[in-house]
């Protein structure tokens, strides 16, 4: 199969200019002035349109069962969801959740099976033994699963220890793998959970006043004095937080290998939204929580002085109202008590034309930094990059076309993620995504679905921790 695409404006991490490309198969095989068309060739006209490569998100958690919750979305569903907003790549969270590292990727493939972009995991570390130590060179060199995330939160769930952090990071480290680290100092923000119950505290808004900014900043300085003292390369994901933002300034301005993702949310909202009247705080219940309106400001500079690399989704999706659509888990959960909310909002389909709108409209980055923040840099960390992440002779032919202009109204009544709201219902952005290509098949075109559950595939990564 041949397909052209004449007349687009090409934007990759580094280049900006105008030019046709011939995919072949599932490549793309050429890129110049005035392809000629073949005889056979599928043909699609993308003048005035921007050409993107597809993005990549590493932060998702689809069909993600942790226990009291369960996330709204299917493989199937979400990552229909993420291809309509442009992303065609996405590296998802496996859990160990007390199992071997084997046994835990295997049950994560048996779900995954149904995505319709392409996906990679990392694998969650809850419980880490030696066998585990053992298990993630395996991991690493025969699944391709080049990346580790380990929590400083939630005691007694998924947090593990500073040692088994610092044991992990070097096992990483000998590997060519990264390891990731949610940093919340969890045994403090449980004390002052029950200190906020205990008081007759249970609305929403008592989620973010429990989860203070400065204990995000705690335990991201403690994760990094650990990856230094390891000589590892470390990544901080959904940094939310200046005092986070600061250590990790201070980090890499002594060259240490740190890297840190943020969302669009945390830089598009902030805790006002938990004063919503009635329960509505909780559609905003996640961790991070959403901060004071200062953090803001930081964290656009922090993305443009590259001390912020990378802009993820962290799209853990939970329905606002009781089973709609006969899911079993919700918000619901958490009314009277705001520590039982499920924790985690949706994203992935709104990451593109939200930092497009957000950043290249507001003069904050240039195009080609919006391209390197949502798919280059994310692809070339976590080992996917040059087959993903880029547009260039030989690399997958995973293309968005996007019109840079069109002015339209983000709605959760039309998304395509099976939950019921969206942090940004009613937010009018400039940009959306027209076409979208996969390995060279067109599985987006306007509002038509054309991709198929399973038509993703499974992608082995390689070394991860570089971004050069
Ligand atoms: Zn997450």
């Amino acid at each position: 199969m041949t397909l052209l695409i004449k007349n687009g404006h090409i934007v990759t991490a580094s280049d900006d200019y105008t030019a046709d490309i011939l995919v072949e198969g599932e490549r793309i095989r050429a890129i110049g002035l005035d392809l000629p068309v073949g005889s056979h060739a599928e043909l699609h006209d993308a003048a005035g349109l921007l050409v993107l490569p597809g993005g990549v998100d590493p932060h998702t958690h689809l069909d993600w069962d942790f226990g009291v919750a369960r996330t709204a979305d299917t493989f199937g569903s979400g990552t229909k969801a993420a291809a309509f907003g442009g992303t065609t790549t996405l590296i998802d969270f496996a859990n160990q959740n007390g199992r071997s590292l084997p046994e835990a990727l295997r049950d994560w493939h048996d779900r995954a099976a149904s995505a319709a972009i392409d996906v990679a995991a990392h694998l969650i570390l809850t419980k880490v033994t030696d066998q585990t130590l053992a298990d993630m060179s395996t991991m690493i060199r025969r699944e391709g699963v080049s990346s580790f995330k380990l929590f400083l939160a939630y005691p007694g769930v998924l947090m593990v220890d500073d040692g088994t952090l610092f044991k992990t990071l070097r096992v990483a480290r000998d590997n060519g793998a990264l390891t990731c680290v949610h940093a919340e100092n969890g045994p403090v923000i449980q004390v002052l959970i029950e200190e906020a119950l205990a008081a007759g505290h249970t609305a929403p808004s008592y989620h973010a006043t429990t989860r203070p900014s400065l204990m995000e900043g705690e335990a991201t300085h403690r994760a990094i004095r650990l990856a230094e003292l390891a000589t590892a390369p470390l990544y901080i994901v959904h940094l939310s937080a200046a005092e986070a933002l600061a250590a990790v300034i201070e980090a890499r301005d002594r060259g240490v290998p740190v890297y840190a993702e943020t969302c669009p949310h945390y830089l598009f909202l902030t805790q006002e939204e938990y004063e919503r009247a009635g329960f509505e705080g909780a559609k905003y219940v996640m961790t991070p929580p959403l901060r004071d309106r200062h953090h803001q400001a930081l964290l656009w500079r922090g993305l443009g002085t590259n001390d912020l690399q990378v802009i993820s989704t962290d799209h853990c999706p939970f329905c606002f109202s009781e089973q709609p659509l006969g899911i079993k888990y919700s918000k619901q959960q958490g009314v009277g008590n705001f520590n039982r909310i499920p924790n985690g909002a949706p994203g992935v389909e709104t990451r593109l034309p939200l930092v497009f709108d957000g950043g290249v409209k507001q003069n904050r980055m240039s195009l080609n930094r919006f391209v390197q923040l949502t798919s280059t840099a994310p692809a070339k960390l976590f080992g996917l990059f040059p087959r993903k992440g880029t547009i260039a002779v030989g690399s997958d032919a995973d293309i968005v076309l996007f019109d840079p202009e069109e002015r339209w109204t983000i709605r959760a009544a039309s998304h395509h993620s099976r939950v019921d709201y969206s942090l940004f219902e009613g937010h009018e952005v400039i940009g959306r995504v027209k076409k979208v290509f996969l390995r060279g098949s067109l599985i987006v075109d306007g509002d038509k679905w054309l991709g198929r559950d399973g038509g993703g595939q499974y992608c082995r990564r390689g070394e991860a921790g570089r971004l050069s």
